[in-house]
């Protein structure tokens, strides 16, 4: 079977560099908040040309702890994509603000301009903007749009560390930027992490003071927070891996590019890049008709798929509004998505394998 996703030959390159400073974090007894994550934090930070990041347990609590930095709460509406992930929504339920979903365009999945303008309502507070499987969303027409609203801009960058927009990466353009460490992300540690980015010296104090529950100094409580960090661990390992995530990306840039000149002339519809944008392939994901049975024939045939999303979460139980909402370029996509394998190690004769099961797929399926 060739999976998805494969993490064990990235490992294998870095596996002693990596085991020799996770033991050094274990000896060191210095597990939380050390000198890896300072490091860590400085070097994330460098590496986007901003002035501050702060380490945080997961993507999840990234996303919940930067609503309530900008104080956005209850009778707050922030506007965020139906199609993704469902922590992106989640953050703002947590945070007591209602989210407003908008649709997507469907050229790259990810949130149209227009469609956010249509979503504005006196209650905005907010856009989250997901770059969703790693190409950069129109974020210079969002954050454009968003000053003409006076509205905060949360970039969810949980799939796109290292893409870039006009030679800029992501995560620099909005207010807060917050990052997944989850492994299976293009920078992944070994268990679950996090990060925000901003520029803004009060933005960050507010973050720094909710994920450090509330506490501006030590036992004294400001406001209600939590308790979330990224650990030495973690920090370790991502330091490691931040020095090779360029090249990394490079490599899924390189199957990217195979499958974008082998699979149109089976019919397939295969990811757009927007002039000025550089992808990183978080996902690869085409559109194909009667999906479902090409998903199992594939598998039948070992090859490993996924669908990112089978459902919007504008029709999830958890978010569902109250008047049901028509988002068709959200449901198409529901219904057509299918996320191929993608990473630097796929082997020639894999990527092979992987064309010969999608040219007999679409042969099969095209009469219907
Ligand atoms: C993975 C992901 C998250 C959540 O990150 P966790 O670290 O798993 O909490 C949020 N948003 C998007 C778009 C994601 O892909």
């Amino acid at each position: 079977m060739i999976p998805i996703l494969n993490l064990k030959p990235q490992y294998l390159e870095i596996q002693q560099e990596v085991e020799a400073a996770v033991l050094e974090v274990l000896n060191s007894t210095r597990y939380i908040l050390g000198p890896n994550v300072r490091a860590f934090e400085q070097e994330f930070a460098d590496y986007h040309e901003q002035p501050y990041a702060i380490g945080v347990g997961s993507g999840t609590d990234a996303l919940h702890i930067a609503v309530r930095a900008l104080d956005i709460g209850p009778g707050d509406e922030v506007i965020v994509p139906s199609f993704t992930f469902g922590a992106t929504a989640g953050a703002v339920k947590l945070a007591g603000a209602t989210p407003v979903f908008c649709d997507i365009d469907p050229v790259d999945f990810n949130m149209g301009v227009s469609q956010i303008e249509q979503a504005i309502t006196p209650q905005t507070k907010a856009i989250i903007v997901v770059h969703i499987f790693g190409h950069p969303a129109p974020i210079e027409a969002i954050v454009e749009l968003a000053k003409k609203h006076n509205l905060k801009v949360i970039e969810d960058t949980a799939q796109a560390c290292g893409a870039k927009v006009g030679g800029r990466l992501v995560g620099t353009f909005g207010d807060v930027a917050c990052y997944s460490f989850f492994p299976t992300k293009n920078l992944g540690c070994a268990g679950d992490g996090g990060a925000l980015l901003c520029s803004d010296e009060q933005v960050f104090n507010n973050l720094t003071m909710i994920k450090n529950h509330g506490s501006p100094s030590r036992y004294t409580y400001d406001r209600t927070g939590t308790n979330s960090r990224l650990d030495e661990v973690q920090a370790a390992i991502l330091r490691i891996k931040l020095r090779h995530l360029d090249r990394w990306n490079a490599d899924r840039r390189k199957v990217a590019q195979f499958y974008d000149e082998n699979l149109p002339q089976l019919g397939i519809v295969t990811p757009k890049v927007r002039p000025g944008c550089e992808h990183i392939y978080h996902q690869y994901t085409i559109r194909v008709a009667h999906r479902n049975a090409i998903q199992e024939h594939l598998n039948n045939q070992g090859v490993g798929t996924i669908v990112y999303y089978p459902k919007g979460l504008h029709k999830q139980k958890a978010f569902c509004p109250p008047q049901p909402l028509e988002l068709p370029q959200t449901d198409l996509a529901t219904q057509e998505v299918l996320s191929l394998p993608v990473f630097g190690e796929l082997t020639e004769d894999e990527l092979q394998t992987i064309i010969k099961a999608l040219t007999s797929a679409t042969k099969e399926y095209a009469q219907l």
